[in-house]
């Protein structure tokens, strides 16, 4: 059990009992416990029970429990409160959008104990009769299920990254004496992975097959299986893995087929053969040599897309990528000002401490008050400690910043006079998502055109595997943050990763400059920023149209160059 896990089984029995109907006081109790753990910094299963104890909100029965949770994994009231719920019920309270206040009406009045009886039941117009669902809720319903159902064994690359890891480390083991590498979506740092893929190499296949297949964490499927392929399941978690086979002679070869996408084995290498068909040439003894021998600049493995890299290495014009050393500093975050979990002064430490020469601090503006927004008067407060802080942490600096909400308009969020007190504003779009193309799109330029913005924050809106975020018209988009001098985030949170990558190139050739920014709302989130960097490189990112690859001085002659500018023109 680790923490999260810990504070996810919490969650779940709070769930369990509002659906239950337990004593609203006790659930009360369990709530606030759970708020005051997820704000501490601690890691639970650090803390002994007097330290938990310590906690506010955290009362008896709460220390309890964990304790438990700690050594058993559960805890009698969690298992209490499972087997009154039918199994499938779990899988229904998951569903955005439904509590467990609306799950208990739909399993009272409908019988419903499944998500397969909950999308009859809304295909069927039953869940628009009930008081309180109507039409919208019966429809937000069944495109919530159908979106659940297209993601099903598809993970975030952050999510599953250890896990794929892991499985090689305990192949490794099985197959030993054979030369073994990952292949397929995971070795090109997709941002969602549907499968683990592997590839062994060995001269006594017969013996290393039989091992794997023995291997008890993967439930085969034969079915799906060939001489060449074993196909499966994990057990434990919903993911596929493939593990294919071949000689030692031919490894090279087929690790290399098997890592590209198919459309860039597609892609002609010449005027007559793919990339395909060379590999299957075998004349060449490292990666490197296929290229070279082929007349292709080395292509790096995590831009294997077929997105016009096989055309830029022919003429040479694959860049140096963007690696994580190139970056000097971490722009848009959030401190306890607006929802984020350390002050600002732990925010800059911290960033300092990691070898970073600038944190760019953005909270949320004063609309978004879910979020903590910042009022005028809290705005000067945090820029006199700024102030402070830059003082003290010399030569390190705290740029000013705002993530200004982008409102329903595309206007920013403050008066002038506030937009020009800051360093650079951050402008998102965080609420009334649900747009037309036409609408979003004007939306964003509308932002773009105003002068104060500097970066244009997770452009779609998009949380992958979660919402599709609201559709917008890229080019246009881009092309406006060129004709404006706006950047454009690449927002590292492993769930956005929004500008996508597929975009990034189209970007730099218009001259926008990009920003990793983690958007971290607490200090580990700084460690997103490794994602960003994964799927810049992807998009052929490089450092020297990367703004954060700036140093701090370089920071902020740039940004003060921008405000000069704005004042200049009035
Ligand atoms: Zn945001
Ligand atoms: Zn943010």
């Amino acid at each position: 059990m680790d923490h999260k896990t810990l504070l996810k089984k919490i969650k779940l029995s709070i769930q369990l009992m509002e659906l239950h109907d337990e004593n609203p006081f006790k659930i009360r109790s369990y709530q606030s416990a759970l708020i005051s753990l997820e704000r501490s910094d601690q890691d639970i299963m650090g803390l002994s029970e007097a330290e938990l104890a310590k906690i506010s909100g955290v009362g008896k029965s709460m220390v309890e429990a964990i304790a438990q949770l700690k050594e058993i994994d559960t805890f009698p009231f969690l298992e209490e409160l499972l087997t009154k719920t039918p199994e499938g019920i779990l899988e229904v309270l998951q569903i955005k959008g439904l509590g467990p206040k609306k799950v208990k009406t739909l399993w009272e009045e409908l019988g419903i104990t499944s998500t397969h009886e909950l999308m009859e039941a809304c295909q069927a117009g039953k869940v628009a009769k009930i008081k309180g669902f109507g039409e919208k809720t019966q429809n937000t319903i069944i495109e919530n299920l159908e979106f659940k159902a297209s993601n099903a064994g598809k993970w975030l690359y952050a999510d599953i990254e250890e896990m794929i890891w892991q499985l090689k480390e305990t192949i490794q083991v099985i197959a030993s004496a054979t030369e073994l590498a990952i292949v397929g979506d995971f070795a090109r740092q997709m941002e969602i992975i549907t499968e683990a893929e592997f590839l062994i190499a060995s001269d006594e296949l017969a013996t290393v097959k039989s091992n794997i297949k023995a291997m008890e964490s993967i439930a085969w499927i034969l079915l799906e299986s060939g001489p060449r392929t074993l196909r499966g399941k994990l057990k434990d978690i919903d993911l596929r893995v493939s593990i294919h086979f071949c000689s030692k002679e031919d490894f090279l070869w087929k690790k290399l087929s098997l890592i590209a996408a198919p459309l860039h084995l597609e892609a002609l290498v010449d005027e007559k053969e793919t990339v395909a068909k060379k590999l299957q040439k075998k004349d060449f003894s490292s990666d490197e040599e296929f290229f070279s021998v082929n007349k292709l600049q080395f292509i790096p493995a995590e831009m294997r897309e077929g997105y016009g890299e096989v055309e830029l290495a022919k003429e040479n014009k694959i860049p140096e990528l963007l690696t994580e050393k190139d970056l000097k500093g971490i722009l848009h975050n959030h401190s306890t000002y607006s929802d984020g979990k350390h002050s600002l002064r732990q925010m800059a430490e911290y960033c300092k401490a990691l070898g970073y020469e600038y944190l760019g601090i953005s909270d949320h503006s004063k609309t978004a008050f879910y979020a903590g927004g910042l009022t005028e008067d809290q705005i000067l407060k945090q820029h006199q400690e700024i102030d402070e802080l830059n003082k003290e942490l010399a030569p390190f600096r705290i740029f000013k910043g705002i993530e200004s909400d982008i409102l329903n308009d595309g206007k920013l969020d403050y008066e002038e006079n506030v937009l020009a007190s800051f360093d650079f504003i951050v402008a998102s779009i965080h609420s009334v998502l649900s747009m037309d193309i036409k609408r979003a799109t004007t939306r964003l330029i509308t932002a773009i055109e105003n002068p104060y913005t500097t970066i244009l924050g997770h452009p779609t809106g998009r949380l992958l595997l979660r919402r599709p975020g609201y559709p917008i018209d890229h080019k246009a988009v881009i092309d406006a943050c060129a004709a404006n001098n706006v950047v454009i985030e690449i927002n590292a949170n492993p769930w956005r990763l929004d500008l996508d990558w597929r975009w990034i190139r189209y970007a730099m050739d218009q001259g926008v400059l990009l920003s990793i920014n983690p958007d971290a709302h607490a200090m580990e989130g700084y460690a997103d920023m490794k994602y960003g960097v994964l799927v810049g490189r992807k998009g052929g990112l490089t450092k020297e149209m990367t703004l954060n690859a700036l140093t701090g001085t370089e920071m902020k002659a740039y940004l003060d160059a921008r405000l000069e500018k704005i004042k200049a023109k009035k």
